[in-house]
């Protein structure tokens, strides 16, 4: 057999190794123990250590967590569709299955369960996605295996180096033979790149020290590590609800807008350990200690204190005196604007507009139909599909603006003005008619942080729609499930044996949830209409909105 620098094989069978009369055990190469502690443990697997190095807390919910409260994530479907298409390119036919199959010799195997011993004799299991053939001699024949990740993002993080290593050890105990590389592969979307990664000694080092603080930290009886300190990696994690509601019943300091990882640690190092504690804080206090740590963080102290306090209340505060949404003020009308995107293909599929006119222009700011009368206004989806070219799109955009051109263009958040205004730029428009185009975007928003604080912990439009009252029509979708219907309707729609009717339904969905964010940025104008409104007519204190049961 070879000489491999990369991960050596370990034995597979423990009993068939020389029993140690000294130890009164077995030899299990270097990771073994005489009597195993571990040896009742449920095995640790590559998926636990894969959760753990994103958040320790999650892989002791995916051990110990109630099952019930696990929600499905969208993005793990994006993620396992990705890896299908990134496979299918790589591999000219089907993979096989299972140990027959790296007999066989097939070019790529799936559903091998690699099983091993790990240090201090802990339980081992993995079970890489694919496995391709090398040519290199192992058990099976003249050729082995060396395991294939697909990698999301642009670089290869700490945990897929060590996903790779643990793969790499149980692929070579398994075949008794070195596995010195992996495969990485990225961008199926577009073009499919291919990275040969070495599984050096440095990555086993490495993998040996984490896998026991991992088995500790699993133990039964222990209690589960804290909330991870950056929560925004929360956003795609499948215990989301269950951390979301213990950290507003803690009032951990993420929930304060605006609190990032870092912040959060300097606030922790100063003694502010809880969202009650920031809000009864001195800004000018704080603004000091935290100046030491750069002059950014001194800026936003007053910030952070003023939401704190905000959130600690319940009750909406206003920022700045004057209407955030004077351009409404005579427009017969507004467009409510939102985009669907698919970030990996870099492609803006549909482009939503919702045409509201005003009811009666003498009425004043609420001569506007309310958020549940708007639910009528009619809507108009342009789908942009890549085949048909930009130009088309732009053509229809323009002649459907053009058609109303006194009217706003209502967005929430910059993207929609960001791509509009590119979209303008590739195709020729003119400066003239790009700053008439600049000039009629509204970022609500924007507007909506310029002018007020809220009792919400993201200014993002779900939170802050929901806050209001407002509810989307489909439960639990977001721009993640929006886009895996977005490829479902890609794939179905010229398949052979799949009915229109069913072929047609993700585009309705995708539809329908495009026109509710509309809804949802029209429910915040509205509001802050309303506002302004009771402001004028002399009401000092805006009314506490009702916060709905989440
Ligand atoms: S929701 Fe956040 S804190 Fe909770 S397990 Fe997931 S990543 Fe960790």
């Amino acid at each position: 057999m070879q000489d491999h620098p990369g991960v050596s094989p370990q034995p597979r069978d423990p009993g068939a190794l020389a029993a140690d009369p000294l130890q009164g055990g077995v030899s299990a190469g270097r990771w073994s123990t005489s009597a195993n502690p571990n040896a009742l443990a449920p095995p640790l697997t590559d998926r636990l250590l894969r959760s753990w190095l994103r958040c320790r807390r999650r892989a002791w919910l995916d051990r110990h967590g109630p099952a019930e409260t696990r929600r499905w994530s969208a993005h793990r479907a994006l993620t396992l569709q990705d890896q299908l298409h990134s496979f299918q390119s790589l591999l000219p036919s089907r993979p096989a299955h299972g140990e027959a199959a790296c007999r066989a010799g097939a070019e790529g195997v799936v559903g091998l369960r690699l099983r091993g011993d790990g240090p201090g004799g802990l339980r081992l299991e993995a079970h890489p996605p694919l496995l391709l053939r090398v040519e290199s001699p192992s058990r099976w024949g003249d050729h082995g295996y060396q395991p294939v990740l697909v990698r999301q993002g642009r670089h290869l993080t700490r945990e897929h180096r060590l996903v790779l290593a643990l793969w790499g050890r149980l692929l070579a105990a398994e075949q008794q033979a070195a596995v010195p590389e992996a495969l990485v592969l990225a961008g199926a979307g577009r073009q499919l790149q291919r990275e040969p990664f070495r599984l050096g000694e440095g990555l086993q080092h490495q993998l040996e020290e984490v896998l026991p603080r991992l088995a500790r930290e699993l133990e039964v009886g222990r209690e589960p590590p804290p909330l991870v300190n950056d929560r925004k990696k929360c956003t795609l994690c499948c215990w989301r609800g269950l951390c979301d509601r213990e950290a507003s019943a803690e009032g951990h300091l993420s929930e304060v807008s605006g609190i990032g990882g870092k912040r959060r640690d300097l606030l922790l190092g100063l003694g502010v350990v809880s969202l009650e504690q920031l809000a009864a804080a001195d800004p000018d206090t704080l603004a000091n200690a935290l100046e030491e740590h750069g002059e950014q963080h001194r800026d936003v102290a007053a910030e952070l204190v003023a939401q704190a306090r905000v959130q600690a209340s319940g009750e909406a505060r206003r920022r700045t005196p004057g209407s955030p949404l004077p351009e409404l003020a005579t427009a017969p009308g507004v467009l409510l604007y939102d985009i669907e995107s698919d970030p990996d293909a870099r492609d803006d599929f549909l482009h939503g507009l919702l045409r509201l006119e005003r009811l009666d222009p003498a009425a004043g700011p609420l001569g506007w139909p309310d958020p549940g009368h708007a639910a009528q206004a009619p809507y108009q989806p342009l789908l942009a599909l890549q085949e048909h070219g930009e130009e088309r799109l732009w053509q229809r955009l323009r002649a459907l603006l053009e058609r109303y051109p006194d009217w706003p263009l209502l967005h929430y958040g910059e993207t929609e003005a960001i791509s509009l205004l590119r979209l303008a730029e590739r195709q020729g428009a003119s400066e003239a008619e790009r700053s008439r185009l600049r000039r009629r975007l509204i970022d609500v928003h924007q507007r909506l942080k310029r002018h007020w604080l809220l009792p919400v912990n993201s200014y993002g439009l779900k939170a802050v729609a929901t806050w209001l009252g407002f509810r989307w029509s489909q439960r639990g979708v977001d721009g993640a499930r929006c886009l895996l219907w977005w490829r479902q309707w890609r794939q179905d729609r010229h398949r052979s044996g799949v009915p229109p009717r069913r072929a047609a339904q993700p585009l309705a969905r995708i539809f329908r949830y495009n026109r509710d964010d509309s809804l949802a940025t029209w429910a915040v104008a509205y509001w802050l209409l309303e506002q302004s409104a009771l402001s004028n007519a002399g009401v000092a204190k805006a009314p506490r909105a009702e916060r709905p049961q989440q």
